[in-house]
């Protein structure tokens, strides 16, 4: 109750503050909490200090922050036993200095009010955003204080007078605004304090330990401390085990898997930056949780919005950063171009690649086994971040059709000598799916050659990063071209075919072939006992095609049909016989068209030679692939039936 009561007018020139300070900070009202808790886990600390700098002698009890709530009165109370004020103090520090930053904080910042999103302390004063009236009731540690009480309903107008205190130090006891009645249920409380003050130095109280009793949930007399978890990365190191790290993650994300790799962060100069980060598991793109770090100052959560702090890439690690260096009070574009921030971004990632090149050279078989749940997150911080790439060329590995793993050196060693083709490139064969292009894998592998494994989703683009990062090395699909074709040893000569000739070829062979792709039909001497027809998809046009369908800005190539190159074995005896009985005449004349449409179409070891080709190819579907197997039925009845 406040006595000898004193008004007075707090030094703002603006009218009234408040109701702009709500308004733009409209969004994130909640980090109220988090600025009157920190006052009180400060003044608690304040308080240790002076005790052991043995200014202090009195007791210091058990230090704590105790937050109440009266739900139906909706009033919350933060309270600490911490250094307390002196009317003095209360003058100085609440009266004159937070009022006139405030009102410095809005000068400076109000063009920019709209692009502000929230996480400056403006401390104390952020209690207005939620509340119609403010108190404090304080007693200072110093010997011979008189307790104060503080009161304020939000306009520029404050009392002040004494209090019936007895305790040292502070509470703030906020009536809550009934628009922001939200911060009167307990839930909403609990949620805010288990966000914002789970790592604060100083137990924080709220409410009781619950126990299941005869049917329902009730109080015990053991306080509820919401800080229970230890801020681990403020810890050595040396001190720590794996285990450690492994329950961390586990108190941080009780819901996610175990992660992969973590790594400690820990600089104190040029700037101050300590925290942990863990690789988690990453199998598809679109099941990537982001947002998973947590940037801390000094134990504080500011926000789980890093973005602008760390790299694109790094965004899909989970983890604590904590750095009293990162600028908390400024808009995002600024955060952006702050060189603290930069110097902090590079130290991260520069971190994160040691620690993986630090993981390839001592535990290889553990990176093996965790590799491909790894590697969407390499490959990602490769195709964005030039400086990672640099670094990852010397850590990230290659998977093999047989599952055998290899460092980009060791891969162009270990095919070197079969697959350098008549240009001296290496060729780096690979498939994208060992189900889809198994033919292709297996007389890869006959001829001794080795097929990479590139099924992830961003690899259309890290082949062509591949190829632009190893010199010397060329990479095409196992099914974009015959065997030996795809690794030239010597220049060979192609069949010689007229113009005309392979134009009448291409007009038999697409009318029997499935609309809505574009096909380049040409006649090659494959050998008499390979197959009639090979369908190859060009290397590069495929590639582009996937790249922009992944949204690579080339949307030309995404919109074209599929392309496809039909090799047709002049040598293969059967091929021989059909076009023995095609007819001939003027091949651009509509007339001869229509006469090899016709033919094509009533063709049917023609039909069958082709649905083969496009059956092996994984390209025979839906009705055709029924026709296919009616007419194989028919063709193979009439064979044996006409030998007997
Ligand atoms: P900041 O904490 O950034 O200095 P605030 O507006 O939050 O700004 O607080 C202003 C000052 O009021 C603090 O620096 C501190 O001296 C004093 N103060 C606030 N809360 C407490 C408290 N619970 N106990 C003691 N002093 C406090």
């Amino acid at each position: 109750m406040s006595k000898k009561a004193t008004k007075g007018q707090i030094g703002v020139t603006t009218e009234n503050i408040f109701p702009v300070i709500k308004q733009f900070l409209y969004s994130d009202h909640e980090i109220f909490l988090r600025e009157i808790v920190a006052n009180a886990v400060d003044a608690t600390e304040k308080l240790k200090a002076l005790a052991s700098s043995g200014e202090f002698k009195g007791d210091l009890g058990e230090p704590k922050v105790v937050v109440e709530l009266d739900e139906k009165k909706k009033i919350l109370k933060v309270s600490d036993s911490g250094i307390g004020m002196t009317a003095e103090e209360v003058d100085r520090y609440i009266n004159q200095i937070a009022f006139s930053s405030a009102g410095e904080f809005l000068e400076k910042y109000k063009d920019q009010i709209g692009s502000i999103i929230g996480h400056f302390g403006l401390g104390f004063y952020s209690a207005f955003m939620v509340s119609k009236k403010v108190s404090i009731d304080t007693l200072s540690w110093k010997e011979g204080s008189t307790a104060v009480r503080w009161t304020c309903d939000g306009s520029p107008e404050y009392e002040m007078g004494e209090s019936d205190r007895k305790e040292r130090g502070t509470t703030i006891t906020l009536w809550l605004d009934d628009d922001s009645a939200e911060y009167a249920e307990k839930s909403r409380i609990e949620g805010l304090l288990g966000k914002y003050c789970k790592f604060m130095p100083v137990p924080i109280i709220f409410g009781k330990e619950q126990e299941w009793k005869d049917g329902k949930y009730v109080d015990t007399d053991k306080d509820k401390v919401i800080n229970s978890v230890e801020p681990l990365w403020t810890k050595a190191p040396s001190e720590l085990k794996e285990e450690d790290y492994k329950a961390f993650y586990k108190a941080l994300y009780p819901m996610n898997e175990e992660p992969l790799f973590h790594i400690h962060l820990n600089v104190d100069y040029p700037f101050n930056l300590t925290g942990i980060l863990y690789f988690p598991k990453i199998k598809e793109r679109v099941a990537i949780d982001r947002n998973k770090i947590s940037l801390y100052c000094n134990r504080m959560f500011v926000t789980d919005h890093v973005d602008n702090i760390v790299p694109d890439f790094m965004t899909l690690l989970h983890g604590v950063i904590d750095s009293p260096d990162i600028p908390l009070n400024v808009s995002r574009s600024y955060l952006q171009s702050d060189e603290n921030v930069k110097k902090i971004s590079t130290y991260i990632t520069k971190k994160v690649a040691d620690r993986l090149e630090e993981i390839f050279k001592d535990e290889r078989p553990e990176l093996e086994k965790k590799w491909d749940n790894l590697k969407l997150f390499i490959e990602y911080g490769m195709l964005s971040d030039e400086k990672f790439c640099d670094r990852a060329m010397k850590f990230a590995l290659l998977k093999n059709t047989d599952g055998k793993y290899f460092s980009f050196d060791e891969y162009k060693a270990a095919v070197e000598g079969q697959q350098t083709d008549k240009d001296k490139k290496i060729v780096c064969l690979y498939a994208t799916s060992v189900e889809d292009q198994y033919r292709f894998i297996e007389d890869a592998k006959d001829k001794g050659y080795d097929v990479l494994l590139f099924d992830c989703e961003l690899d259309a683009h890290y082949v062509n990063l591949l190829e632009r990062k190893l010199e010397g090395c060329r990479f095409a699909r196992v099914d974009s071209d015959s065997v030996d074709r795809l690794i030239p040893k010597e220049d060979r000569v192609k069949l010689e075919m007229g113009e005309d000739a392979r134009y009448d070829l291409e007009n038999l062979f697409k009318a029997v072939l499935p609309e809505g792709n574009d096909y380049y039909v040409e006649g090659d001497n494959l050998g008499e006992n390979e197959p009639a027809i090979l369908i190859t998809q060009n290397e590069f046009m495929r590639r582009y095609r996937e790249m922009s369908a992944l949204g690579g800005g080339m949307n030309f190539y995404g919109e074209m049909p599929k392309s496809y190159n039909i090799t047709v074995n002049m040598e293969n005896p059967l091929v021989a016989r059909v076009l023995e009985g095609k007819p001939s005449g003027d091949v651009k004349s509509d007339e001869h068209k229509a006469e090899i449409k016709a033919f094509a179409e009533g063709n049917e070891i023609l039909r069958q030679i082709v649905d083969i080709a496009l059956l092996a190819n994984g390209m025979l579907k839906g009705k055709a692939l029924s026709d296919f197997i009616a007419r194989s039925r028919k063709v193979v009845s009439d064979a044996y039936l006409k030998k007997d």
